[in-house]
C-alpha cells in the first residue's frame, strides 16, 4: 500500500484528534500503510521513534480528547533546507510519499515548500548515497494535503477552522459564569479572549454574549475610543431588561463608523437598563496606529473617567483546552477523510489542496491560494488598511 503520514504542527486545537483518527482510519480503509509523525516537523526531521506505525486501534479513545495526542511543536530546523533534507530521508526510508499536515498557515507554507523541493532533496540524497536510484525513482513525488487546526478561525478559504467552535463554547461558559456576579454588583467586566490577529473570536463572542463593546484587531476603534466608550456609560439611566446590542460579523463588514453607531445603540440599551457591562478585548487588539490596546488600558479609562467597579478576566489557554465540541469532532472527521481521498486521487501535476468547510460541505481548495490570502490580511493590517483587512477576512 501507499505510505501515508499525518502530523500536527503549530498551536494545538480541539478536534485535531478527530482529524488524526479519520486520516488513520480512512488511510487504512483505502489500503495505505499509515504512520504518525510525533511532535510536528521536529519529529519528521529527527525521525527514529517519532515516526510510528499507526493501526486501527491506535486511534481508539482519542476523539473526545482536546489538544493533539501525537504532539505538536514549532521547528526551526524545518525552516532550513538541511532540516528538510533529513525529513525527506526519513520519509523515503519508510516509503512515505503522502503527507497530511494539520496546522496553521505557517505549517502549510512549510509543507508546500517541502513538496516543491522534494525532487531536488531526493537528488541530493541519491548523490550522497543515502538512498538508492530505485528509491529516488519510486518515491519521486510527494503529495500533500492540509487541514487548518486553529481556535482563532484565522485562515482564509474555510468557513471554520478545527477548534474554533470548542473555543467559543469555553468562552461563553466563562462569560455566563461572570454575568451572574456582574449583574449582582452592577459591575463592568473586561474579558480578554484569544485572537492574536483575527477578530473572529472576539466579534462572535460579542454577538453571543450581549457584550457592549468589542476591540478586535482588523477593525481598530477610532482615536477617541476612550470618550466614545465613556459616553455610553454616562448615558446610563435606569435598570430594566435588555437584549442584544449590536451585531457585526466578518462576512458582512460594517461601515467604517460602526463604533459610533454601536455607541448610539449602546446608549439606548443602557437607558433601557442594563445592570452590567461586558467589554470584549481581543489579545491582539490595536488602535489605528497599530499600538496594542490591552484590557488594562480599557480598565484604566473606565475606572478613571467613570469610577466604574471594573474587573478584568483573561481567559487564556482555557480557551484552547478541554474536550472538543460535537461540531469540531464532526469537522475533524470529515476533513480528515476528505484529505486522504484527495491524496489518493492526486496526480504528479495536481495542485495541493487544503480541505475546508464551505457551508456544510467539506471541499478542497488550492492550498497556496488560501495561504496567500491569509497572508494578505496580515499585510493589510501591517499597512493599516483596515477596510481591506476586514474585507479580505470577511470573504472566506
Ligand atoms: P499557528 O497559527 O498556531 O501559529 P502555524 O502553522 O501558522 O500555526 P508557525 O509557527 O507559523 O505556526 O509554523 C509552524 C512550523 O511550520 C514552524 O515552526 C516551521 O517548522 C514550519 N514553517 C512555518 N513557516 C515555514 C516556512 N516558510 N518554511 C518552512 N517551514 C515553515
Amino acid at each position: 500500500g501507499k505510505g501515508l503520514a499525518v502530523l500536527t504542527s503549530g498551536g494545538d486545537s480541539q478536534g485535531m484528534n478527530a482529524a488524526v483518527r479519520a486520516v488513520v482510519r480512512m488511510g487504512i480503509y483505502l489500503g495505505c500503510k499509515v504512520y504518525f509523525i510525533r511532535e510536528g516537523y521536529q519529529g519528521m526531521v529527527d525521525g527514529g521513534d517519532n515516526i510510528q506505525d499507526a493501526n486501527w486501534a491506535s486511534v481508539s479513545s482519542i476523539i473526545h480528547r482536546g489538544g493533539t495526542v501525537i504532539g505538536s511543536a514549532r521547528c526551526a530546523d524545518f525552516r532550513k533546507r538541511e532540516g528538510r533534507l533529513k525529513a525527506a530521508y526519513n520519509l523515503v526510508n519508510r516509503g512515505i510519499t503522502n503527507l497530511v499536515v494539520i496546522g496553521g498557515d505557517g505549517s502549510l507554507t512549510g509543507a508546500n515548500l517541502f513538496r516543491l523541493e522534494w525532487s531536488s532533496l531526493l537528488d541530493e540524497l541519491a548523490q550522497n548515497g543515502k538512498i538508492t536510484p530505485e528509491q529516488k525513482q519510486k518515491y519521486g513525488v510527494l503529495h500533500i494535503a492540509g487541514m487548518v487546526g486553529s481556535i482563532d478561525n484565522d485562515f482564509c478559504g474555510t468557513d471554520m477552522t478545527i477548534g474554533t467552535d470548542s473555543a467559543l463554547h469555553r468562552i461563553i461558559e466563562a462569560i455566563d459564569a461572570i454575568v451572574s456576579t456582574a449583574y449582582s454588583h452592577q459591575r463592568t467586566f473586561i474579558m480578554e479572549v484569544m485572537g492574536r490577529h483575527c477578530g473572529y473570536l472576539p466579534v462572535v463572542t460579542g454577538v453571543i454574549s450581549e457584550a457592549d463593546y468589542v476591540f478586535c484587531p482588523e477593525s481598530p476603534p477610532p482615536y477617541d475610543w476612550p470618550e466614545k466608550l465613556c459616553n455610553n456609560y454616562l448615558a446610563v439611566v435606569t435598570a430594566l431588561t435588555s437584549e442584544a446590542d449590536y451585531v457585526f460579523i466578518p462576512e458582512d463588514p460594517v461601515p467604517n463608523d460602526w463604533q459610533i453607531s454601536l455607541c448610539e445603540k449602546l446608549a439606548q440599551e443602557r437607558s433601557a437598563g442594563q445592570r452590567l457591562n461586558i467589554i470584549i478585548v481581543a489579545e491582539g487588539a490595536i488602535d489605528r496606529d497599530g499600538k496594542p490596546i490591552t484590557a488594562e488600558d480599557v480598565k484604566k479609562v473606565v475606572v478613571e473617567k467613570l469610577q466604574q467597579d471594573t474587573r478584568i478576566t483573561v481567559l487564556g489557554h482555557v480557551q484552547r483546552g478541554g474536550n472538543p465540541s460535537a461540531f469540531d469532532r464532526v469537522l475533524g472527521c470529515r476533513m480528515g477523510a476528505e484529505a486522504v481521498l484527495a491524496l489518493m486521487e492526486a496526480t504528479p501535476d495536481s495542485v495541493p489542496c487544503v480541505v475546508s468547510l464551505d457551508g456544510n460541505q467539506a471541499i478542497r481548495v488550492p492550498l497556496m491560494e488560501c495561504v496567500e490570502r491569509t497572508k494578505a490580511v496580515a499585510q493589510a493590517m501591517a499597512e493599516k488598511n483596515w477596510e481591506l483587512a476586514v474585507k479580505l477576512r470577511g470573504t472566506s
